[in-house]
Formats: structure tokens, sequence, C-alpha cells
């Protein structure tokens, strides 16, 4: 083991440990975890504490009375008692029994962290005080002493029975040296010279818990905790713990005080020196040095480093990890294709206020329990109640049941998060090399050492050595270049913190500096639809089989999807799951699951100073972009949701750009076409508060890419969502491209002279509308449209290196896949036809409603206009049967039926399957680009919650403190503690309530 000059960087560098930053984050993670515990166990633990102690307290009683060392080796008895008596913190730590002492300066740290209230600091204290102290009074009452105490009783004297109890210290010996030592420790010593050894005495034993902390396993944690607590033993420091039974002890065997005195001259100076030491000295003192004004993780996240392999510092080694590929001259994606036209007047999806595409709402009926009659959660709010729920309107939830059981603690935890591993050779080496150099580092970190390399410098010294492994897609040089760059092609002056959160754990520094985060989201597009729109495009340009759509070229990992009640979720869970971090119900839209609100990244953003900002192609008050901007417990109360998202909410107004359509909900009731119950105007309110507002194309244009933007804006191109891409009028609603350019250049033009970036999302919304429909023709275009919008994004970003893009999905839609076989008879048929939807015009949505708004025509009439228009020229049908057309015009006054039809006769000429016209359970596409995607953060298979997590931590939020505010004052941590395997017992089972959908398929003659 050599000592370099730099000895904490060494600890992290070449030895099997926790670095002490990492160390303070697990300490961190402890604080929280106890501050959660239940009153009840907290006491227990502690009370296990107090008597796991009292077995070393025992062992140096019993050492002290040995006449002859006592006369003759004092020196060596004081050695004895030393290393026998880390006996009892050593069981304490390794079990995770609760010791005051050790709890002061793990609360410390979590209050100075804001993970923990200062009330729960008080309670965590005198908890653990009381515990500490029955426990050991316990101890020493029932199982270490006898009665009536000396000199009446001995071990000859057995006249009463039950007296004995353990009756471990009956020699004559043996009570005087007892009482000696109570003595020595409360009669000599002045009332301040206790108080100053117990700082000393309680520094030592947090140091102790602290490099237990450090170590990896078992051996290396004892041998941690063993050196220090031998040291305070050997001082005679005074630490109020185990003077709780060292003490009355002595009071029991004579000594010359009684409790008064006691408490007064020995347990109150020895608690507050205890407080001192370990809540000033280690608690705060590494809070300071380590985590202090730096960029942390949040530890909301269960997993952050429990059982994780943080492993070393610096990084994945960048070889295979980054998926992107430079040149992008084999896209070469250009978008659109002409094919606009077709339907004129009579086309309207901004005509009608129809909340939904047809089968949308399926996705929650489909749940419906078997006597349909769960009722929503109740809320219970005060003043959020007129937020939360539309008074009076007591709507009955068609899903399933949402009461989860109430969160069930789980035990005591403690810092020692990662089991013991092996047991390996070597380990005595490491764990003195580890003790040694731990000190010396601390000592260094400590300042003014005589290594001649102070903190920052070593960070530097240490960053650059991360950095040296880490590829840098903006570096515009080799990997050799880049020694002294940031992650964004800065040179690093400035350090930052290991994020890991992977399953990978991966470890990754969040930079500092200006951050943008671009979060895209395309709605219901699961993998096959990578696949559908890749293959199409190729067909339709004639390209290679090689050639790669946009996304193809970011893709990183896969996402999880499921809500809290159910396996497959719907776009509310997922993007609560996005926004705040937790999963939820579906329908929930950025409340718990127990339907309180919660923080979201956009609102955390926003306290920051970050610019916010919305993009969506569905209505704005739709469920993506109302997760981020609003807080309800049922996605369609979009007139609330809408009242939310221009600042009527107790945060006040978070959105400064929303963009999108869903003007019906923000016009009163009396005018033409509104979706609201009631006569608020909220573009006039929107307007009086002082956002700008367009409408339409023109309104748009004089935006001029953004430059023109006045913040906060609100721009609402059509009454209900905006039209696919396939039949959207270019003259009058802007694509997905359009808007996100414009979007992102108005808030990074807001945010030029600040510290801060901005957060914004932006939605494909209208992909999963399509999917629905099971609509081949919508769901590609959309997908095309939405692929364009990432080109150009991607684009931006290469010029504002500071901006990071995710682009993810909030679920699959229709269970799509390529490749079909009409009935189970068939012998199965491989390939599937992109060519069967390339004539088609418009999407089957918009021709649905166009046939059956042929109300006063004939039959024969319609049958022509199906012939000659709506099948030949806007579905590219030309082979249409007499049984087709007779079924189009017997469901002709039905416009979601012939929709439907229309979308299977595209699907069965292209062989394209689907299995639902709600959404599927399987994983999501992730997609990232960005230096912190090369990073390899986004790697592997993730739960939809990482994204919201991630961004947290990303820009440093606190949506503790968002949620915090949400419920006037109180936290209402989702699922702290709780089983989160309840969440998948508690989920519906198979009731035979399915079974006549089995029959239906199986039934002869279908
Ligand atoms: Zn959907």
């Amino acid at each position: 083991m050599v000592l370099n000059s730099s000895p904490i960087h060494n600890v992290s560098g070449s030895m099997d440990c926790w670095t002490p930053q990492q160390t303070v984050e697990i300490m961190t993670l402890s604080s929280v975890k106890k501050s959660r515990m239940s009153l009840a166990k907290c006491f227990v633990s502690s009370m296990y504490g107090g008597m796991l102690l009292s077995f070393g307290c025992t062992f140096v009683l019993a050492v002290n009375a040995s006449p002859w060392f006592a006369t003759n080796a004092p020196g060596v008895l004081a050695l004895i008692r030393a290393l026998v008596f880390p006996v009892g913190l050593i069981m304490i730590v390794l079990t995770g029994a609760d010791l005051l002492t050790s709890n002061v300066m793990l609360m410390v740290i979590g209050v100075l962290r804001r993970k923990v209230t200062l009330w729960q600091l008080c309670v965590n204290w005198v908890v653990s005080f009381f515990g500490n102290l029955s426990g050991s009074l316990f101890f020493m009452a029932i199982i270490i002493v006898c009665y009536p105490p000396p000199p009446h009783c001995s071990s000859h004297n057995t006249d009463i029975l039950g007296q004995h109890y353990g009756n471990i210290f009956h020699t004559p010996a043996q009570i005087s040296a007892t009482a000696t030592f109570g003595n020595q420790k409360v009669l000599d010593p002045a009332w301040h010279e206790i108080f100053l050894r117990g700082i000393a005495c309680n520094w030592l034993v947090c140091l102790a818990v602290i490099l237990g902390t450090m170590s990896r396993e078992v051996i290396s944690k004892m041998a941690g905790i063993e050196f220090p607590t031998a040291t305070f033993i050997a001082c005679g420091f005074d630490h109020v713990v185990a003077n709780f039974f060292f003490l009355p002890t002595a009071m029991w065997a004579g000594a010359d005080f009684g409790v008064g005195y006691y408490i007064w001259k020995s347990l109150i100076p020895s608690l507050l020196g205890n407080i001192v030491g370990g809540g000033l000295f280690c608690g705060a003192g590494y809070w300071y040095l380590y985590v202090h004004d730096e960029e942390m993780p949040d530890y909301r996240g269960e997993n952050v480093l429990e059982g994780a392999e943080v492993s070393e510092l610096g990084g994945p080694t960048g070889s295979g990890h980054s998926s992107f590929k430079k040149n992008r001259e084999d896209s070469e994606f250009t978008l659109r294709n002409g094919q606009h036209g077709g339907m004129d007047q009579s086309r309207g999806p901004e005509e009608i206020c129809d909340s939904r595409a047809p089968g949308e709402r399926s996705s929650r009926t489909r749940l419906s329990t078997p006597n349909g009659s769960s009722k929503c959660l109740p809320i219970t709010h005060t003043t959020w109640t007129k937020y939360l729920v539309r008074l009076g309107d007591d709507k009955p939830c068609t899903g399933i049941k949402r009461c989860v059981s109430p969160a069930d603690h789980d035990g005591p935890h403690h810092q020692h998060l990662h089991s013991s591993k092996q047991i390996g050779n070597g380990n005595m080496v490491r764990l003195g090399s580890l003790f040694i150099a731990t000190l010396l580092g601390v000592a260094a970190a400590h300042g003014n050492d005589n290594h001649g390399s102070d903190k920052s410098s070593n960070n530097k010294h240490q960053k650059s050595e991360e950095d040296r492994v880490r590829p840098h897609k903006y570096a515009g040089g080799s990997l050799a270049d880049t020694d002294n760059l940031s992650w964004n092609g800065v040179p690093t002056n400035e350090t930052d913190h290991v994020y890991t959160n992977a399953p990978g754990a991966h470890v990754y520094r969040a930079p500092k500096g200006k951050k943008n985060v671009i979060l895209m989201i395309s709605d219901g597009f699961g993998p096959a639809s990578e696949y559908f729109a890749r293959s199409f495009y190729q067909y339709k340009q004639g390209l290679s089989f090689e050639t790669q759509l946009p996304l193809d070229e970011l893709l990183t990992g896969s996402i999880r999807t499921r809500a809290i009640d159910s396996l497959i979720t719907d776009s509310a869970a997922s993007g609560t799951a996005y926004s705040c971090g937790i999963k939820s119900f579906n329908d929930a839209i950025a409340v718990d699951h127990k339907g309180e609100p919660c923080g979201t990244v956009l609102e955390g953003a926003k306290k920051l100073g970050y610019a916010t900002g919305l993009v969506t192609t569905s209505r704005i008050t739709h469920a993506t972009p109302a997760v981020f901007s609003s807080h309800v417990t049922f996605r369609d109360w979009e007139d609330l949701i809408a009242q939310q998202q221009i600042g009527d909410n107790p945060l006040g107004r978070q959105v400064d750009l929303l963009m999108g359509g869903g003007r019906c909900y923000f016009t009163p009731q009396s005018t033409e076409k509104s979706c609201r119950e009631d006569d608020r105007n909220l573009i006039e309110e929107a307007q009086s508060a002082g956002f700008s507002y367009i409408e339409d194309r023109a309104g748009f244009d004089g935006l001029n890419n953004g430059s023109s933007v006045d913040l906060p804006l609100l721009a609402l191109f059509t009454q209900s969502h905006m039209s696919y891409e396939i039949d959207r009028k270019a003259s009058k609603e802007p694509s997905l491209a359009e808007m996100s350019l414009t979007a992102l250049n108005a808030l990074n033009k807001a945010q030029v002279d600040q510290e801060e970036g901005f957060f914004i999302m932006i939605e494909g919304a209208r992909i999963d509308h399509a999917a629905h429909n099971n609509d081949p023709i919508g769901h590609l275009h959309d997908i095309l449209a939405y692929q364009e919008a990432v080109m150009a994004v991607r684009n931006w970003v290469d010029e504002h290196p500071e901006s990071l893009l995710i682009s993810t999905s909030d679920h699959e839609c229709g269970g799509l896949a390529l490749g079909r076989q009409a009935n189970w008879t068939d012998s199965p048929f491989y390939g599937w036809y992109p060519s069967a939807l390339a004539n088609a015009t418009n999407s089957t949505e918009v021709v649905g409603s166009a046939v059956a708004k042929m109300v006063n025509h004939t039959d024969a009439e319609l049958r022509t206009y199906l012939n000659q228009t709506v099948l030949t020229q806007w579905m590219g049908i030309d082979d249409a049967t007499t049984t087709e057309i007779d079924s189009l015009i017997c469901n002709r006054n039905t416009s979601s039926m012939v929709t439907y039809q229309l979308s299977d006769m595209l699907n069965r000429r292209a062989a394209m399957g689907w299995s639902t016209h709600g959404h599927s359970g399987v994983d999501v596409n992730l997609y990232a680009y960005g230096a912190a995607a090369e990073a390899g953060l986004f790697i592997g298979n993730h739960e939809n919650i990482f994204i919201g997590k991630f961004i947290e931590d990303y820009l440093g939020l606190d949506l503790h403190e968002i949620t915090t505010v949400l419920n006037n004052g109180t936290f209402p941590d989702p699922y702290s503690g709780a089983d989160l395997a309840n969440f998948t017992r508690n989920l519906p089972v198979y009731d035979h309530d399915h079974r006549g959908l089995v029959d239906l398929h199986a039934s002869c003659g279908m």
C-alpha cells in the first residue's frame, strides 16, 4: 500500500471501499430511512442498541476487576479494556440497531441535506435516547447484577428466590473495581471536562460508524469500527450511552454518588458533548466537506445505492457504450411527401370537442371490476379540494379500485446496505490500509494538511482522471484531447457529483453550469411502431435496409411502463412517473397513489429559475402535458387542468410556454364549442396575467422562429387536438418540428443571461390516438412527424451542447404487430406490405367522420362516394369487396365504427395486426442524445420513474419541497417504506369476467 500525495483519491482509487463522499450519501439515505421508522420500531431498535453496547461494557468491567493487572500493569489493562469494548458497537452497526450517538450524526446530515426535518431529528433523538437508556438499564438490572446490592448478595446467598438475576459481578474485587470505575468517571473530572471528553468521544464513535459504513464487507467493517472505538475507551472519553450502563452499575456496586448527581454531573455534559462531537465534527463537518454546495442525487429513490454496485468512481470506460453515429448522412431524413389534400372542408378534428379519439376511453373501462361500483379516491384536502375535485362531481370510477394498502414499514433500516459479500483473502491487509489511509484522508480533508494538496486540487485531480475515461461527444477531437473538457466541451474547473441510478450503476457526474433538459414523449409508440415506420420510410423513399430513422441513432435502453394499479398504464400514470418520479394509478395527473399531489420536475425547475415549456399536438390539457403542470385525480377534468396551467394553483404560474391544441377548455361554456362547465374565460384570464396569446398560423409565424416570443406564451391552435400529421394543413397549423424549434429558441433566448437553462416537454401525442383507432395511416405519419421533430431538436442540441435530449414513450398503444394471420385456421404468413399504405392521404378518423356526415344521402349515393372518393382517393384502396362496402354503409351513422372498419381494411391489406384499441404493456424504447447520454446513464432497462428521478437529480431539483407546498406543509412521501410487492399482489386477477371474450372468438361462424 503506497500512500501518495492525495490520500482521499487513493481511498477511492485503489481500495475496495466507498469514498467519503459516497459514504455521506449512504448515511443520508440511512437518515431518511431512520426518520421514517415507526416510533415503536425505533424504540425497540434503540433498546437493542443499549443492550448490545452493554455487552461491551460488561466485558470492560469484567476485565477491570483483575487485581494483578490493576496493580502491576495498568497500561496493559487499559489496552485490553480498549480492545474488547468495541464488540458492542460492532454488533450494533452490523445488525443495524440504533444508537443515539451515531443517530446524532446521521440526523444532522439528513437535516443539512434537507431530507429530514428538524422535528424528525428531535423525535429520533428522544426515542433513541430513551430506547438506549431502557435497553442499558434492562441489561444491567436483569442480566448482570444481583439484589439486594453488595455486600448483601453474593454467589452463596440464595435465600431469596430470584435475587440473583445474572449476578455477574459478585466478587468483592469486581464490585469494588466497578464502583471505583464509576467514581473515577463521575466524581473526579469537572463538569466541563466531561463535556469536552464527550465531544472527543462521539467524534470517535461516529468516525467508527463512518469507517464501518465505508467498508464493503464484514471484516473490514469490524476493523473500521474497532480502532476508533478502542481509542475512545483507552482515552477514557465519555459516551453517554455506555455510561447508561457503566454508571448505574457503579451505583449498584456502591459508588459515591446518586441518580441526581449522575444526571447533572455526567449525563448532561456527556450528552451535550456527544451531540457536539457527532453532530458538528462528523455530521456537519463531512456534510460541508463533501456535499454542501454540490449537486447530489436525491435519495427518495430507494435503490440509489442500496445493494448497488456503485463501483469505482470514473464512470464507464466508454467502450461500446455509445450508440451514436456521427455520420448522419445515412439517414438524410427528409420528410413530407406531398400527400396532403383529399379531404376538404368536411375534415374536422378541430371542429369537434369530443374529448378523445374513439376507443381511447376504453382504456379504463376495460379494467372495470365485476360490480363496477368502486368510487374515485376520496380527497380530504382542504385548500386543494377545489383543485382536485370538482365539487359535487362524485364521478364513479370505472377503473379498478385504487385503494392500495397503506405504507407498511418493513423494519429497521440500517446504514449498512450492502450485504456481506465474499470475505476474501487480503481483507486484513486491505482493512489496515483502509484505516490508515482513511484517517490520513480525513486529516487531509480537514485542511492545512502536510501533504501539500488541498481538497480542491484533489478534486481536480480526481475529476480529470474520470474525464479521461469518458468519451466526449462535443469535444471535436480525439478522446485523448479531451482530458480537461467537461461533458459539454467546456474546460472543467468546477466539481460535480456522482450520479448513480441505472441498474448497471453507471457513475456519472452531473455537470455544473447551464443545463437544458428536453424531454420528448412519443405517446403510444412501441418498438414495433419504430420498425413499422422505418420499413415504410425505406419502402417509400426507395432506401437501403440499413437506413436509420432519427430515433434509431439515439437508442439507449428501454422503459417499463406499468402503473400502480394495473400492468397496463395509461398516459396519466406513466406521465406522472416521468413528471414526479413516482408510480401512480391510471388517470392520476401528478398525484401519488393516494391522490396526494406530487411536485413535478417542471415545477421544481421553475422554482430554481429555469424557464419551462410544454409543446404537444394534443389538447394542452391532455394527460401528458397535464402531468407536468397540474394536479388532479382524474385526467378528464381538463377544465381544472387548464386553470392550473395558467397559474390558478398554489404554486402560481409554472409554465412559461404552452403550445398545442385544446382551446375549448379555455373558453367559457356560453361560447360555441366550449368544453368548460363554467363561464370562466381562461384565455382572457391568461392574457390579463401577462400571457401573450396566439391561436393560428399567422400568430405562429409572427413568433419568428422563437425570436419574437414574449413569455409567458399561450398558443392554442385548435379547439381540440391538433390534426393528425397526414390531415394537417400547413397553412393552418404548425408541425411538431416547427413548434419544437420555436419553443426551444424562445426558452433559450429568455434564459440567455441566466445561469439556469430550461426544461421542456415536447409530445407527439397523436401517434397514440391513431393507434387507438388501429389506424396505420395516422399512426405512421405522426411517427414520421415525430422523427422529424427529433431530428430538428437533435440538430438544435448540437448547437446548444448544454442541452440533453431524452425521448421515450409513455406506453405502447394498440398492440401493434407486423405480420398477420387472418384467422387461426389459416397458414401463417411471413411478411407485411408497406405498399398497401402508400397511397392513403387521410387518417381513418377524419374519413370516418366524413362518412358519418353523409346523413342526407341515400345508401346508393354513399356507395358511389365510397367507391369513387373515400376508398380510392383517401384510403388508397382500389380492391374493396362488396361485403366491405356493404358493411361500411351499414355502419354509416357511427363515425367510430366506420373509422375502425377503414383501419381494418388497411391493416388486412398491409398484413398488420393489432391486439387492442387500448394500450399494451410492452416495454418502450428509450432514446437520448447529449453527453449525459453518452456517459451510459440511459443504457439498460429502467422503470419509468427513472426518468423523473433522473431529471430531478440532473437539474438538482427539490421535488420534496414542491410536494410539501402542494400539500399544505406536509410531505406525504409516496409509498415510503411500503412493501412495493403489494402493488403486484393487489392487482386484479382473472375472475372469469373475460370468458365472454374467449367464447366470442371460439364460437363457430364468426
Ligand atoms: Zn392512449
